[in-house]
């Protein structure tokens, strides 16, 4: 090596240094971006696209969300043809066996609610699904609308529940299997 290599490996040590200083440094007194979830929620885009809000009872089990997702989904089973009964303005006819989504593989692009007759299937504001199985991905929410639920209740909402205000509001209005404000903002809370 020679003196001036020498001096030069010196001098780009000590620019890379300083450099990797600076970046640090600038971050260092930047605000924060990142918030104490669940006790701190951003607010969403009003278009958000969560997980899915199904009314079953609304569901003619036709097939056709299922034929519009890209990467197949959607799970359908029923014992006979649905069709809406005119008079409740519900479906009526045969059983809806199954409707199940595998999160695992839905990429949220809202296709399969483009579609549908009876507009029972809508892209909902929680975006939590955390499970402790693969399995668990896969939301049965025929099997949920028979306790009153539209959709999952994450892992997290009960136990947050109890000290956290908008997470027991969020978890009464999911356990009352009542629609969130589909077209509106979510609030920031700080
Ligand atoms: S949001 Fe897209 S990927 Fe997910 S179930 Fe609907 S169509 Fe399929
Ligand atoms: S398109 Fe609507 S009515 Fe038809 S199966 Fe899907 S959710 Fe049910």
């Amino acid at each position: 090596m020679t003196v001036r290599e020498y001096f030069q490996d010196i001098f780009d040590t000590l620019t890379s240094i300083t450099t990797g200083l600076k970046i640090t440094l600038k971050y260092f007194f930047q605000k924060t971006v990142t918030v104490q979830y669940p006790e701190q929620r951003l607010s969403f885009a009003p278009r958000y696209r969560g997980i899915h809000e199904f009314e079953a009872d609304k569901c003619i089990a036709c097939d056709m969300c299922a034929k519009a997702c890209p990467v197949d989904c959607i799970y359908i089973d029923k014992t006979a043809p649905r069709k809406i009964d005119k008079k409740t303005g519900k479906a009526a006819g045969g059983e809806l066996l199954r409707y199940a989504i595998d999160y695992s593989k839905c990429l949220f692009c809202a296709l399969c609610t483009e579609p549908c007759p009876t507009d029972c299937i809508h892209m909902g504001k929680l975006h939590d699904l955390s499970s402790f199985s693969r399995e668990d991905v896969v939301v049965e929410f025929a099997e949920l609308a028979k306790k009153g639920l539209k959709t999952p209740v994450p892992l997290w909402m009960e136990r947050n529940a109890g000290n956290i205000g908008w997470v027991k509001e969020e978890l009464e209005r999911v356990k009352a299997g009542v629609l969130p404000p589909l077209g509106g903002d979510i609030p920031q809370i700080k």
